[in-house]
């Protein structure tokens, strides 16, 4: 007997693999343990037909996992879809399914496997919804019980209850007898999120997130292929946990771009739920107060179903947007709060509410320079400036993670307390604060300062509930659904900030982030106010956040899309080539380019430096490719790169559907 294996890894093909005697042909799904080169590795044993090897090079399957349910059949097309959309081996996206590696032990095969949680009851009654919020969630309830592929937005603002209003579509897929996968960016993934599932369902749900244990991960795992964990909340990758029966997936925030992977397989979650809900015909829920615009164009095109959600649930109203224009009313020197935003706070404090500062960049100062020599510290692994964190009076790199000690003098010219910080990061504008209002109690708040666990972070957004502090300075970290009674003033100190850098979706991000963090203002009784200092104040991005007019904004920015021939309207790809080695990374882009195949409808732009040219010690060069919508990108992709040959040491990888151009 022999059948064919995937193994998990940078292959694409299924080997042919004999079955020990004496043991049952295992069927498609099973993983098993498989000799291939000198290592033994895992697979699944995958539905290709076996090749005729001759039996003395035939090699056995070392070890079949048969207390292990094996991967449906839909999750097994689905890694091929994806690695086919991604333009990847099937091992590879196989290997991430089996992202518990130490899940598949043989000393833990035979243990009975342990649900993390209860059941969820779909028939616990739940809170009273709105009649707004009563009709979307039946839309919802339908289209779930439909039993097939549909893909809808629920598209509301910040506030309006499109949590209680998918529990709702969850409780549906409960009822069938389906599997939930409710995707969230991690940052979003936070305790009060938890709190209000328990509250609807009587139960915690699985959790999927880089922060689990090993051990968690494998009970997790393996509840999911079991079928005993009925709901998953997690980051992307919970998208290829090995589902017995996933009949629903929910994307919330689904313009978030921490649903994109940005290395190995290179792929966007969202795109890819999308994509197992047509192939494994169940409905997909995408949920955002600031869709995308790929999202918003589907709408349109009828693609996508869309639920409204208008108002503000318990009536709460939206707050007021002002610009501050920082070229009339600039901040005095050395200090980056403007006169307008310091009057607003005083006043705020005054009557015993809460400011947040938003500023999207963690440490001190982005840059250190020497007033001796000019010179400035760069990270010795990366094109990047190294990030002072004064705190931990440690230079930071943000790219690769290296840090040293603050140096007391120029690491070039010697002089000693010559080094300056340039601009400022969420610790320097705390500092000011301080300065400012020496009575109020202040919090910063990065991802640096919450920590891995988490607990830090339910701490501080604990601290900001309870009023223990006053003025809050925080980066995106605290931009995502938490609810603050007392919060009142939202103060942004660069909303410029995203729109530099020539990327094609930053008004998009700015426009999303800015609102985002508006939202915190005033979610109760008392109406919030946002100021954002801007050099930019006739910036149309600026300019419909005033007026909250999405609409408009969106029209112009998809116009402009549409004129300049980018998504949602064309297609793009990227071809990263990286190496330690600067002349052969630089080579081997030119020869790709040279031996690109000439295609109607396509054009190849570079290959150039990235914009980022040396991260982690290896230097990078892009090629971009711009096609039609109707252009068989990866086919092309596939098929100009089956003839690269590389050195070893350079590496070759393609984003499809880029998000990111460093
Ligand atoms: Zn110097
Ligand atoms: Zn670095």
């Amino acid at each position: 007997m022999r059948v064919s294996v995937l193994p998990a890894t940078s292959v694409d093909k299924a080997y042919t693999y004999g079955v020990p005697d004496g043991e049952t042909p295992p069927a498609p799904g099973t993983y098993v343990q498989i000799p291939l080169g000198p290592r033994k590795i895992l697979g699944c044993v995958w539905d290709d037909p076996a090749d005729d090897v001759p039996e003395g090079k035939l090699k056995d399957i070392t070890q079949i996992f048969s207390a292990i349910p094996p991967l449906p059949e839909a999750q097994r097309r689905f890694i091929e879809r994806v690695a086919d959309y991604t333009v990847n081996e099937r091992g590879e996206v196989l290997k991430m399914s089996l992202s518990a590696p130490k899940a598949l032990t043989a000393k833990r095969v035979n243990k009975k496997l342990k649900a993390p949680c209860s059941s969820p009851d779909p028939d616990r009654t739940g809170p009273q919804l709105s009649e707004d919020q009563d009709r979307a969630a039946h839309f919802l309830r339908d289209a779930v019980a439909r039993g097939d592929y549909s893909c809808t937005l629920i598209d509301g603002v910040t506030g309006a209850g499109k949590t209680e209003v998918y529990f709702e579509a969850v409780a549906e897929a409960l009822r069938h007898g389906k599997q939930v996968l409710i995707l969230l960016p991690e940052i979003a993934l936070s305790n009060a999120f938890l709190g209000r599932f328990g509250e609807r369902f009587g139960c915690a749900p699985g959790l999927w997130h880089s922060a689990l244990t090993e051990a968690q991960r494998k009970t997790t795992w393996k509840a999911v292929a079991s079928g005993d964990t009925r709901v998953i909340i997690g980051a992307r990758s919970a998208l290829f946990l090995p589902y017995a029966d996933l009949g629903l997936i929910i994307v919330d925030e689904e313009h978030d771009n921490a649903f994109k992977q940005e290395d190995g397989v290179r792929y966007h979650a969202r795109d890819m739920a999308v994509l197992r809900g047509a192939m494994a015909k169940h409905a997909v829920i995408l949920v955002s107060a600031t869709p995308s615009l790929e999202t918003l164009h589907n709408v349109r095109a009828r693609k996508y179903e869309s639920v409204h959600l208008p108002d503000r649930f318990g009536g709460a109203r939206l707050p007021d947007v002002e610009l501050i224009n920082m070229k009339a009313t600039p901040p005095e020197r050395g200090s980056f709060i403007a006169p307008p935003l310091k009057e607003a706070m005083a006043a705020t404090l005054a009557i015993g509410e809460q400011c947040l500062l938003f500023l999207n960049r963690r440490g001190y100062a982005p840059l250190t320079l020497c007033r001796a020599c000019g010179h400035r510290i760069e990270c010795p692994h990366c094109s990047a400036w190294m990030v002072e964190h004064k705190s931990s009076r440690r230079l930071v790199c943000h790219h690769c993670g290296t840090s040293g000690r603050m140096p007391e003098a120029c690491p070039k010219c010697h002089t000693k307390d010559s080094l300056v910080p340039i601009g400022p990061g969420v610790e320097r504008i705390a500092e000011e604060v301080k300065e400012i209002f020496p009575q109020a109690r202040t919090l910063v708040l990065a991802s640096d300062t919450a920590g891995d666990d988490g607990a830090a972070l339910y701490q501080a957004l604990e601290a900001i509930r309870n009023h223990a502090v006053d003025v809050i300075i925080g980066t995106q970290i605290i931009a995502k659904g938490h609810h603050f009674p007392k919060l009142t003033l939202v103060g942004v100190v660069d909303a410029d900030l995203g729109l530099t850098g020539g990327d094609l979706r930053a008004s998009e991000r700015t426009w999303q982030l800015l609102h985002q963090v508006a939202g915190r203002a005033g979610r109760e009784q008392a109406p919030g106010k946002v100021l954002l200092q801007t050099f930019m104040p006739e910036n149309r991005v600026m300019q419909s956040l005033t007026v909250h007019d999405r609409d408009a904004f969106v029209a112009v920015e998809l116009e402009e899309r549409a004129q300049a021939r980018m998504p949602p309207f064309a297609r793009l790809a990227t071809i990263i080539v990286s190496g330690t080695d600067p002349a052969k990374a630089e080579k081997t882009a030119r020869a790709l380019a040279q031996m690109a195949p000439h295609a109607a409808g396509l054009q190849i732009l570079g290959p150039a430096q990235a914009a980022i040219y040396k991260l982690r010690n290896h230097y990078r060069w892009r090629l971009l490719l711009a096609a039609d919508k109707q252009f068989p990108m990866q086919d092309y992709i596939r098929d100009w790169l089956s003839n690269a040959k590389p050195p070893s040491t350079i590496r070759i990888g393609v984003d499809v559907d880029p998000y990111s151009f460093l």
